[in-house]
């Protein structure tokens, strides 16, 4: 029995044109970006463990000027970084 055909582990992929795509531009003009982390201090009273932990949220950032791109940062974290 081929439980493959069932449950197909390759993703789908989807050919995609350059030309129908749009580039994401930073305001300084670049185009090239790379992943960062920010990293946020929770206080041990809002997590209910009574130490400060760490948590690492992943975001896109500009490799010229180093700055956040305002569309990958998360809604939430908008007001708080300076984009
Ligand atoms: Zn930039």
């Amino acid at each position: 029995m081929n439980q493959q055909s069932q449950f197909p582990s390759q993703p789908i992929t989807i050919k995609i044109n350059p030309a129908d795509t749009s580039a994401v531009i930073c305001p300084c003009g670049s185009e090239v970006f790379s992943e960062g982390v920010m990293l946020r201090k929770i206080s041990g009273i809002l997590t209910g463990s009574g130490k400060t932990t760490i948590k690492g949220f992943p975001v896109m950032y500009c490799v010229k000027c180093g700055k956040a791109v305002p569309e990958f940062v998360p809604e939430e974290f908008k007001p708080i970084v300076a984009c």
